[in-house]
């Protein structure tokens, strides 16, 4: 019988990668997936803190999974990510749990596998090639974060900004390249500043220069932006390279001056407009994405008020709003947290609907236009892809087109996602 790991994951974008790494590095030592943590030898969660409610599922998983343990089967429980940070603590919290490792610490986990394995006799037995290639790559750049906003914990666990080597970037989408994916999506918490810790302090517009060499390779995307780091040395990359995607994702956090000195963010409102305003002038279809946090400490309606208008005038297209929640360790938990879960929940419902109606006036837009959709997928029989700008877009037909490009032409829209059909296939670019 093959081994068999179980993995859980929640939170960013970083730990998607993290996870789909790790996987790699099970199923090349012999393991295969299952979607039963019962069935498995090796379960592991990896994990996120960015909010309490994300916490609170890794409790739950976590409280879960260790009757797993008490039936006394050769189980091997591993905890990754956000959630480990004092782990004599968590230890001595969660005694069935065989180890903890740090956000990202795949090399770690892997190499507690190999010593379990060991101990219980078994040599690994080398997998079969791992799952087929995606064709949307995900390739972390920098790891950590140099700012301290404070209402953020991902700084305190996963640390100082830590940029890999511009060489290496551009080695691994090359290999993934070479494996099928046709676009490759640059990951760090503040991919703007990368390179700052390095001795010859490359820049993400480096990065996004050399790779756009790789042959085979379509689409270039990025993320997360921060307003403070974006160069106009980024923007102009962006405008003159085609495979770079005109999406961008520009957390703003709030739309008032007070706050964001508070959130310690480093700009202002109008730095963040006049960014905008320069991005669209440069790159006039751009998409325009951003995070928004309400109910912050001390947050007064008419700062929230400050922030609903900043949503309706710049019409982003996609806004991931949260409501502000304490997280332990950072400068903002030293503050009460005065605005009520009920006033929270309406400022961000009231931002929510705002947003869906801003969306779904862009996409509509779209209707009777022809966009080029790289399909990612199968979803409920249809085929699922994304145009540049990043939007869903659904279409059916007979033909395979995985991992190709097709011209869609858009005949419904909504907030979400638009549907269309494909009038014929065109010719892949090489
Ligand atoms: N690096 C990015 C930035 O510049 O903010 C994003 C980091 S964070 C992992 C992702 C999002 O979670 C943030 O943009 C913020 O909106 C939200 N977030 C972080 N801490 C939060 C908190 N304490 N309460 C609510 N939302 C939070």
């Amino acid at each position: 019988m093959p081994r068999r790991y179980y993995l859980w994951n929640i939170g960013c974008q970083m730990n998607r990668a993290d996870a789909y790494r790790l996987s790699e590095e099970l199923e090349k030592r012999g393991y295969q997936p299952t979607n039963q943590p019962e069935a498995a030898d090796l379960v592991v969660l990896n994990t996120c803190v960015v909010r309490q409610g994300a916490e609170d599922k890794v409790i739950g998983r976590l409280s879960s999974l260790s009757s797993l343990k008490r039936r006394g089967r050769e189980l091997a429980l591993l905890v990754m990510g956000c959630f480990v940070d004092d782990i004599p603590t968590l230890e001595a919290h969660y005694p069935y749990v065989d180890a903890f490792f740090k956000p990202s610490d795949i090399a770690g986990l892997v190499q507690f596998v190999a010593h379990w394995e060991a101990e219980q006799g078994e040599c690994a037995a080398p997998g079969q090639s791992f799952a087929p290639p995606k064709v949307s790559e995900l390739v972390p750049i920098s790891y950590g974060c140099d700012h301290h906003c404070t209402y953020c914990i991902v700084t305190l666990r996963r640390g100082r900004q830590h940029s890999r080597p511009l060489a290496e970037i551009v080695a691994e989408a090359h290999r993934l390249v070479e494996r099928g994916a046709r676009e490759i999506m640059l990951l760090g918490q503040n991919v703007d500043a990368y390179g700052s810790d390095l001795p010859d302090h490359p820049t993400l517009a480096d990065i996004l220069r050399a790779i756009h060499n790789i042959e085979g390779l379509w689409r270039i995307r990025f993320l997360t932006s921060h307003p403070k780091d974006m160069t106009p040395e980024i923007i102009e990359a962006a405008a003159t390279l085609p495979k770079v995607c005109e999406c961008w994702e520009l957390p703003v956090q709030s739309g008032d001056d007070a706050l964001l000195r508070r959130m310690a963010r480093g700009y202002t409102v109008s730095h963040f407009r006049d960014l905008v305003r320069r991005i669209r002038e440069r790159i006039p279809r751009s998409a325009i994405n951003t995070d928004i946090i309400v109910g912050f400490p001390g947050e007064m309606e008419e700062q929230f008020e400050h922030t609903l208008r900043l949503v309706q005038e710049t019409r982003f297209d996609v806004v991931h709003v949260a409501a502000y929640s304490v997280r332990p360790g950072t400068a903002a938990s030293a503050w009460e947290d005065d605005v009520s879960l009920e006033e929270k929940e309406r400022r961000r419902a009231l931002i929510e609907s705002a947003q869906t109606r801003i969306a779904a006036e862009i996409n509509a837009a779209h209707l009777g236009q022809e966009v080029e959709v790289l399909v990612d997928g199968k979803q409920k029989g249809r085929w699922r892809g994304r145009t540049r700008t990043n939007k869903l877009v659904f279409f059916e037909s007979t033909e395979n087109w995985l991992g190709r490009l097709a011209q869609v032409r858009v005949t419904r829209t909504g907030p979400w996602s638009m549907l269309g059909t494909v009038p014929a296939s065109i010719n892949c670019p090489t």
